[in-house]
């Protein structure tokens, strides 16, 4: 029988494998703990609607290919819904409310600091969740004294070859990123049938208004017909494996650096006490 979580991540580094009193006695100053977040949400008439939580632990799988297994990072069992209220009104999303998302991020993080441990990473693979986690990361720091970070796996880079400059700017949702990657590692989940490549009028309707920035409020209907925003017609395996490949080195680097930061050490008190 296959199971479900087998691999590095969950054989070495899954918190919940281990018992009360492991996580009691385990050294806590240097460790990380990470939640990863997803969605349930559709993507176009291809993608399963459980791209986004399979993109978090995939991009995670990959990146712990990179970090010693006896490395100090712990994994929490991942969140697989989101806020996708997006996409709601189209079969297959199933979303949670701001304030309930919100509650849950918090009462995990108290629960995390009442284990005694003292950073928590909020590994995001939805941009409908970015927003929401970035308050909610420092509501959790403020309440709770934890170090927290953010990490949003659309946020990673690509480099230039892989994907076209339209793509990169509008190709946000089931588009060439996206199926590239389910189609590296999840290829039996996608639907088979006609691959689409539809892209909203923003380049030519607005000179500054885009998905990554200077942003604007918008639902799925607003921007896309078919569901997807992106080209999933240039999508291919190989890409998706580069695109693994580049996102678990870089996310490695990163999640060694959380592991390694502390928030006291930011201000230089010698220097602070001549200036008071
Ligand atoms: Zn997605």
């Amino acid at each position: 029988m296959k199971r479900r979580y087998s691999g590095r991540v969950w054989e070495d580094h899954f918190l919940p494998r281990l018992s009360s009193a492991e996580i009691q006695e385990m050294p806590k100053k240097d460790s990380l703990v990470i939640l990863p977040i997803g969605a349930v949400e559709q993507h176009g008439p291809h993608l399963p609607v459980f791209t986004d939580t399979l993109l978090a632990e995939t991009v995670l799988e990959e990146s712990f290919k990179h970090i010693p297994s006896v490395t100090n990072i712990w994994v929490l069992p991942p969140l697989p819904y989101g806020k996708s209220n997006e996409h709601l009104g189209r079969a297959g999303t199933f979303s949670l409310s701001s304030s309930t998302l919100q509650s849950v991020i918090m009462d995990i993080g108290r629960s995390i600091k009442e284990s005694g441990f003292r950073r928590l990473l909020l590994f995001n693979a939805h941009g409908g969740n970015s927003d929401l986690l970035n308050l909610t990361a420092r509501e959790v720091r403020l309440e709770t004294g934890l170090m927290v970070f953010r990490l949003n796996v659309g946020g990673l880079s690509v480099e230039e070859s892989l994907l076209s400059e339209t793509e990169r700017l509008l190709g946000i949702h089931g588009g060439d990123y996206e199926t590239s990657l389910i189609m590296a590692a999840y290829p039996d989940w996608i639907t088979e049938g006609e691959v689409l490549c539809e892209y909203p009028e923003l380049l030519k309707k607005s000179k500054f208004l885009r998905f990554q920035k200077s942003n604007f409020a918008w639902t799925i209907d607003d921007v896309s017909s078919s569901g997807i925003l992106g080209n999933a017609k240039t999508a291919s395996a190989g890409k998706g494996r580069e695109i693994y490949e580049l996102h678990g080195k870089q996310v490695a680097e990163m999640l060694i650096d959380m592991m390694n930061f502390e928030i006291d050490s930011l201000i230089d008190k010698a220097s602070a006490e001549i200036r008071g």
